[in-house]
């Protein structure tokens, strides 16, 4: 279980609930990001000043945020945008998000490890990883993993980021998983907090 040790990038838990609870800065610093490649320089100012976090546009934090921030921007994000361009920009953070994990977070020879190895041994390890830092995507969210075959789920509880459609949750996990785990990844979201369910409920399927 080397590979599963290397991959354990923190041993920080999930976040507690409560108004304290924090998550990863990269829901909010590739927000940002997302929102540049879009529109320009200063394009996304508005999402950040509705939000109340304009400060956090020109600077982007260092450090884990609150929650309830992240959450108030993506909030933000679906008010100022037509929902389609908001899912889009929500996803496109999200696959940046997920860059920025493979380029810091996970080391080069666990990835590569992780590369070499069949779909049903890669997919379990990522899923362990991904569950270990479930602060960082998930804050205070209870996450719970499944894995059968080449079939995998990621199910988080009271999921303090959903958004309609989740498509930054979609786009973190379908990023992770096309590079370290299979080329050709399809993510469906058939359950969503932001619909009244208790649990957002990513399946994740390689073929
Ligand atoms: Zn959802």
């Amino acid at each position: 279980m080397e590979v599963a040790r290397s991959l354990d990038v923190s041993a920080v838990a999930s976040a507690p609930a409560g108004e304290d609870a924090r998550i990863g800065p990269n829901a909010v610093i590739q927000l940002a990001a997302a929102l540049r490649a879009r529109f320009g320089k200063g394009g996304g100012r508005q999402v950040f000043a509705v939000a109340g976090h304009l400060p956090l546009f020109h600077q982007p934090p260092q450090e884990m945020v609150e929650e309830a921030t992240a959450a108030a921007l993506y909030r933000a994000l679906f008010a100022v945008l037509p929902a389609e361009i908001a899912a889009d920009v929500a996803a496109d953070a999200g696959t940046r998000t997920a860059n920025y994990v493979l380029a810091n977070r996970i080391p080069m020879m666990a990835q590569r490890l992780l590369k070499t190895m069949p779909v049903t041994l890669a997919g379990p390890l990522l899923l362990k990883a991904i569950a270990r830092n479930a602060w960082t995507f998930a804050g205070s969210g209870q996450v719970r993993t499944e894995s059968c075959g080449r079939h995998f789920a990621v199910e988080i509880a009271a999921n303090p980021m959903a958004m309609p459609g989740c498509a930054w949750h979609q786009a973190v996990f379908q990023r992770l998983f096309a590079v370290l785990v299979a080329p050709e990844i399809t993510v469906r979201h058939p359950r969503c907090c932001h619909e009244g369910a208790r649990s957002c409920r990513f399946e994740i399927f390689a073929s």
